[in-house]
């Protein structure tokens, strides 16, 4: 589903992410972990161009771009193989739960008013937020937004969710209720990229974790086995200073 080959990007003369590879199966959950300043976000954005990549080749599903010389039409293409659910959920607070959502399809994919509502609620219903959907984002909780979030995500029918810490912004009470969306998801065989510092959903929901540390992957592996039996210093580390 998801080939990365050879990225790099710089910022300056800081070399953020440094030559990566990684290739991802459709169905596949995914848990990147690692310090903070890793290059995690970044490797995220880089799979949806909201950054540019400086060399290396990014593939989703059937859209191939090399990093080094693309047009706008393969630029666009690429973005629509991924949706990303940011930290702090970014909705337009001008707008309602489900305006949130059908905003973007009906400007965006030109989708009929009528059609745009009914998908939106089948959408809010789907991540329990239905009874929600005239309220706007000022009035719900975190865990509220971030659910109308990830409901926005998966409307464009992305091939790849990508979550940049998702429950990172939350008050703790309120992140189990992201966490059941996402392994509701995970269960629907969604592919998924997490950047999470949550190690016990990351062990119980992912498929693989990919330990990243200063702008490499230092490992990879099952994720069980990834945190009960780190084999590089830098994950045993890592994880031993989080308990
Ligand atoms: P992580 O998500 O793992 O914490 P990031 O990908 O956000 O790490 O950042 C990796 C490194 O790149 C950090 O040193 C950060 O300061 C730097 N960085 C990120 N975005 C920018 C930017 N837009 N301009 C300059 N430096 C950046
Ligand atoms: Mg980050």
């Amino acid at each position: 589903m998801i080939n990365v080959s050879h990225l790099s990007k710089r910022f300056g003369n800081h070399e953020v992410l440094k030559e990566i590879n990684l290739t991802i199966k459709q169905g596949e959950v995914v848990a990147i972990i690692g310090p903070s300043g890793s290059g995690k976000s970044t490797l995220l954005r880089c799979l949806n161009l909201l950054e540019k990549p400086n060399s290396g080749t990014i593939a989703i599903d059937q859209v191939i771009l090399n990093s080094q010389h693309y047009n706008h039409k393969q630029e666009t293409n690429l973005r629509k193989q991924s949706a990303m659910v940011f930290q702090h959920y970014n909705l337009f607070k001008n707008k309602t739960a489900l305006e949130n959502i059908t905003y973007p399809l009906i400007v965006g994919q030109k989708m009929a008013k009528d059609e745009a509502k009914q998908y939106g609620l089948s959408l809010l219903e789907r991540v329990g937020m239905l009874a929600y959907a005239n309220q706007y984002p000022i009035t719900l909780s975190g865990g509220q937004q971030q659910r109308v979030a990830i409901a926005r995500a998966l409307a464009v029918r992305p091939k790849v969710l990508l979550f940049d810490e998702p429950t990172s912004a939350l008050d703790p009470e309120r992140v189990h209720e992201v966490l059941q969306v996402m392994l509701k998801l995970a269960k629907e065989n969604i592919t998924m990229l997490i950047v999470t510092h949550e190690m016990e959903f990351a062990k119980y929901v992912a498929d693989r974790i990919i330990f990243m540390s200063n702008g490499i992957i230092v490992e990879e592996g099952q994720a069980k086995s990834l945190i009960d039996n780190p084999q590089h210093e830098l994950t045993q580390r890592f994880l031993r200073q989080l308990t």
